[in-house]
């Protein structure tokens, strides 16, 4: 969905919708599935060097966990939403699905557990990946990212 710089007004434009999950477009054996149309609800800056939207995401998604693998339904909503493009010289336009569709991608949780995410589930492999992770203290940082980005490592 175009947006034309010259359309938007020193006060701003407020804008809200619905995309479908096809903008998405991820294979089908992503981490992330897309599960029906997502809303917007943004208020748009046009400043001389970047443009600035905030304002609320919300969209249904299936999530894969990471320790077991299910996927789960996710309902995303970012109330406090908002994001900066730079303006490339002569720009006239920005396409408000793909910053729609990154910022939920980026947004989204990174890696998600059915446990932590599903009120009252139980996640069939929490014991092995707890056994993993309560190991010891970590030394330094934050505990999970950590955990987690190692044994993204190894699946490489
Ligand atoms: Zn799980």
């Amino acid at each position: 969905m175009e947006i034309f710089l010259s359309d938007i007004p020193d006060e701003g434009m407020e804008l809200d919708g619905e995309f479908p999950a096809s903008i998405f477009d991820l294979p089908a054996d992503d981490t992330i599935r897309p599960d029906g149309s997502v809303h917007y609800e943004a208020t748009i800056y046009a400043f001389e060097e970047v443009i600035t939207l905030h304002g609320r995401l919300k969209g249904p998604f299936q999530l894969q966990c990471g320790a077991c693998l299910d996927y789960f339904p996710y309902e995303a909503d970012f109330p406090d939403w908002s994001t900066e493009l730079d303006r490339e010289p002569n720009q006239q336009s920005f396409d408000l699905a793909v910053v729609v569709r990154e910022d939920f991608l980026l947004n989204l949780p990174a890696h998600p557990r059915c446990d932590e995410l599903v009120e009252g589930r139980v996640c069939p492999k929490a014991d092995l990946v707890e056994d993993f992770s309560d190991d010891e203290e970590p030394s330094a940082g934050e505990e999970r990212p950590n955990i987690w980005g190692a044994l993204d490592e190894w699946k490489q």
